[in-house]
């Protein structure tokens, strides 16, 4: 499997909360662990997103991010993926001093840590700011973005409450980032409409769109995203528990698809939302009567889209060739 769209501090695992807990002296509360899941009767992005308060409260220092991060890359591995990459927002892991560079560099060591040895798998890093963080805030992520880009950060997100400031906002950031070649990502047409995705398009340079589900299909758009090559990352279930989906009947999976829009799928948050890649499959394979060939080109929309070499996308697709029967068995049984 491949995730592009998967957040470190919504990923941890339950024995990750209990170590980090005794370790760092962080009570887990009474409703420990149905806490650390998206709350019952969810109702919007917002509510949604107070479920990263106890992880963020957790990782406020250089060891327990990169036991996250090493604890999340061994997971997936052992989970049969062949690549993922994974975010995270450095400006949420200094409440206790630690700088944004240092929580860099504690991800990053996880993570190399944890790809020692490993064949046939690698793992990179995103970025995050965060739409509610002040501009200098974000302009170190932007900075470090830039710092550690070819060092296993591959590119710069924004990520965070989609209705607290449009996308011109942030523009000064996204332009900074692009003229030093960062790649860029934004979390857009999630919890808003279809504007958002095309100034996110259009002013922040994205190559990518976290979610981007309610993008208006207009032919003008599907001509915009289509000749920028613009990739699309579903995350059908998380989509459902922010309301922002009612139905996995409502992921415009077929409708971008045949316009040829390059649509990925991948779990957003494999704790907070209780699901994984395989999941996803498994719910849309459910819904749509995926086939084998469906799987595939969806998987390849993946590596495609990856911020990879040719060299590295090439070598996974031989690898998805060797996997897909197998992972086609275990979405439909
Ligand atoms: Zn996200």
């Amino acid at each position: 499997m491949i995730d592009l769209h998967l957040h470190l501090d919504g990923s941890l695992s339950i024995e990750d909360f209990q170590y980090l807990a005794a370790r760092n002296h962080v009570d887990l509360g009474k409703d420990f662990p149905s806490n650390v899941y998206v709350p019952e009767g969810c109702r919007s992005l917002e509510e949604y997103l107070t479920r990263f308060d106890l992880p963020c409260a957790l990782m406020q220092d250089e060891f327990s991010i990169a036991y996250v991060t090493k604890s999340l890359v061994e997971r997936l591995y052992k989970a049969g993926y062949i690549y993922a990459e994974i975010r995270f927002a450095p400006l949420l892991h200094t409440l206790k001093g630690m700088s944004q560079e240092d929580a860099v560099i504690s991800a990053l060591s996880g993570l190399n840590n944890a790809l020692r040895g490993k064949e046939n798998f690698d793992a990179n890093l995103i970025l995050c700011c965060m739409r509610q963080a002040d501009y200098h805030t974000n302009h170190e992520t932007v900075r470090l973005a830039a710092k550690y880009k070819g060092k296993k950060v591959v590119c710069l997100d924004l990520a965070g409450p989609e209705a607290f400031h449009t996308g011109d906002y942030y523009k000064s950031l996204f332009d900074e980032a692009h003229d030093n070649d960062v790649d860029i990502i934004i979390h857009a047409g999630e919890a808003c409409g279809s504007d958002e995705v095309i100034r996110a398009i259009d002013l922040l340079h994205a190559k990518r769109i976290g979610h981007g589900i309610h993008l208006d299909l207009s032919r003008e758009n599907v001509r915009k995203v289509i000749e920028k090559r613009i990739a699309f990352e579903f995350c059908p279930t998380s989509n459902l528990q922010t309301k922002s989906l009612t139905d996995y009947q409502n992921v415009p999976l077929r409708n971008f698809d045949k316009y040829g829009i390059m649509v990925t799928i991948n779990s957003d948050n494999m704790t907070v939302s209780n699901t994984d890649v395989l999941q996803e499959y498994r719910h849309l394979y459910k819904t749509f009567n995926l086939t084998k060939q469906e799987v595939r080109h969806l998987l390849a929309n993946s590596i495609e889209a990856a911020f990879i070499s040719v060299d590295e996308k090439m070598k996974f697709l031989k690898e998805l060739d060797k996997r897909i029967d197998d992972y086609y068995n275990k979405i439909i049984e």
